[in-house]
Order: structure tokens, then sequence, then C-alpha cells
């Protein structure tokens, strides 16, 4: 369902992805894990296309994201469309970036009406279905600053799915949680996941990419260092450099 190939991404000096090549089966769940700095961020902020790769391919579908093939070249396509395209890919942030002047249905109804056209009748219905969803329909008219970091996360859980996204992507979604409110927020994507959502996950919650992921992924400097079921690369992991990482990590 989403592929990339060959991703190469130059920052400054650094060479930040090196030819990174990942893909996540309609219903997958892959956990992507790895120290700071591996590039984990801006592995998902290319396949959203928030980010343009220096050279290779991401697909959603087969279709080409971000850009099109104009003869041997790719180029970048106009933001409207790369816009409509992102509209597929639901995004989830660390620091939740809900719009801290809207309300929490404003939040959530704003793409569906904006972007896909949607009647507000039709989004304040589907807005209060996802709310439900996430256990926070008491919190329709709050304001984002009357919520703690887990309700908010789990209100933009809510407002990605909105657009009815093909694959979600999730860049920390707990680490700037208090360690209470992280289960609240794992539990929305563990169901989330028992519906078939494809999604790719960075997390440093080990446990839970244990029990979630399909799929776990170990991303060092740049390059994915190992990729394999759960039980593989976490029990098991071949790669030294993996074998440390996890040591540290548990
Ligand atoms: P973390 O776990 O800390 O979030 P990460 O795996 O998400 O780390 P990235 O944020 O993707 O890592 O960063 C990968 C590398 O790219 C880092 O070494 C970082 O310093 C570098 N980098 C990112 N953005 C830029 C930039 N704009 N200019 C220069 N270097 C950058
Ligand atoms: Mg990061």
């Amino acid at each position: 369902l989403v592929r990339a190939t060959d991703i190469w991404m130059n920052r400054g000096s650094n060479t930040v992805l090196k030819g990174v090549s990942i893909e996540a089966r309609k219903g997958e769940v892959i956990a992507l894990l790895g120290p700071s700095g591996a590039g984990k961020s801006t592995l998902l902020r290319c396949l959203n296309a928030i980010e343009m790769a220096d050279r290779g391919l991401v697909e959603v579908e087969g279709e080409i994201i971000g850009c099109e093939k104009v003869g041997e070249d790719y180029v970048r396509l106009p933001e409207k469309q790369v816009a409509r395209q992102r509209a597929e890919i639901g995004m989830v942030f660390q620091n939740f970036n809900l719009f801290p002047h809207l309300s929490v249905l404003q939040n959530i109804i704003d793409a569906p009406m904006r972007v896909r056209g949607m009647k507000k009748a039709d989004a304040v219905k589907l807005a209060h279905d996802l709310l439900a969803r996430v256990r926070l329909s008491d919190k329709a008219d709050a304001y984002p600053r009357h919520l703690s970091g887990g309700q908010q996360q789990r209100i933009a859980i809510a407002r990605a799915l909105a657009m009815n996204p093909k694959v979600m992507l999730f860049d920390e979604p707990t680490s700037a949680l208090d360690p209470h409110l992280t289960d609240e927020v794992l539990d929305v994507i563990r169901e989330l996941a028992e519906t078939g959502m494809t999604m790719i996950i960075v997390t440093h919650e080990v446990a839970f990419a244990r029990d979630v992921a399909h799929t776990v992924a170990v991303m060092g400097e740049g390059t994915i260092m190992e990729i394999g079921p759960p039980d593989e690369v976490l029990r098991a992991p071949k790669d030294p450099r993996v074998q440390t990482f996890l040591a540290r990590a548990l």
C-alpha cells in the first residue's frame, strides 16, 4: 500500500537518509525504532511529502507522492496537488499540533470541509463518531489548552482519521506525555490496528511495538539496520548495532 524506494536525503553536510526502502502492506503495522538522529522523523516527513527526498520514490497505492515523472526526471508537483495527496496520509506528531484557537469540534471538521468539501452537518456527525471512538465525546466544545496532553493527542488522532486516510503515520505520539497518559493514547492506536488501519509508528515503546506491530524496523545512521517480525528483531537481532540499541532501550 505504501512503498518508499531508495530514499536519499541530504541536510546541510549530513546525509540523513542513505537509500532507505520500506513497504507497508494493507493493514500492516510497522513500528520504527532507533536512536536519536537515526532519521526516523525525516523518513516520515518524506513519506508524507512534507519534505522531498533528493532521490527515491514514495508511492501510495501505486501513485507517486509529491512529484511526477517528466521524461527521465522527477519534478515536484504543485503544492495544491501535493496537499490533495497528503490528505490520504494521516500524520500525528509528538506535540499534538492542534489549532489552539479552534475548539475540538472545529479542529476535527476543518480539513474534511475545507479539503474534501464535506457539508458541515456531515462533518459534525463524523466528528462526533470519531470523538466517541477516542472516548472524548464530552470534549467537543473544549479548547485544546483545557485538555490534558493525552486528550489532545487523542483529538489529534481523531482529526487525522476525519480525512479517512489510507495510512496513518505517527511520530513518537506518546513521548511528550506523562507516563500515566501514555496508555490511553496507545490504547487508541491499538484499537486502530485492530480495525486494519495501515500504520507506521515511530516509537520508543518497545513493549507496545512487540504487542501491536506486525513488523519492527530499527533505523540507525540513515539506514534501516534490521527489519522483520517483532519476535525476531526484538528477541534475537542479528545486527550488533541493533543489539546494542535494544539493550539500552529495554
Ligand atoms: P529523534 O529520535 O531524536 O527524533 P530521528 O531519528 O527522528 O531522531 P531525524 O530528526 O530524522 O532523527 O534527524 C536525522 C538527522 O538529520 C539528525 O542527525 C539531524 O541532526 C539531521 N537533520 C535533520 N534536519 C536537519 C537540517 N535541517 N539540517 C541539518 N541536519 C538536519
Ligand atoms: Mg524524530
